[in-house]
């Protein structure tokens, strides 16, 4: 499986498409797709329907749908949206921002 440099929890800037420019937290990574859930980010209105025998009124709910990894970049505490290297620290395999070369770790 193709190891994705987006990890969960990590926050994003949105690159392209009609949400370019916002910044969320990752939610969901999809590797299989190498897509990525970004939280208020592509978010879509969905029609609730009052017929699903729940006893919620029918109504407008919104969701986040995925955005391929493509679209987003990793951002560094230091410069903002980064294009994202690896380094190995020991036996492990870290990211590091390659402008200014802050690790970043993955967030449990
Ligand atoms: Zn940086």
């Amino acid at each position: 499986m193709p190891s994705l440099t987006i990890h969960r929890n990590d926050t994003v800037q949105v690159l392209t498409g009609a949400d370019r420019g916002k910044q969320g937290r990752v939610l969901r990574v999809f590797p299989d797709n190498a897509t990525v859930l970004v939280e208020h980010v592509r978010v879509v209105k969905k029609t609730v329907s009052s017929k699903t025998g729940r006893r919620t009124k029918g109504g407008i709910a919104e969701q986040e749908s995925p955005i391929d990894v493509s679209n987003v970049a990793l951002v560094c505490p230091n410069c903002g949206p980064a294009r994202v290297g690896f380094k190995i620290d020991g036996d492990m395999r870290v990211r590091v921002c390659k402008k200014c070369g802050q690790t970043m770790p993955t967030k449990k």
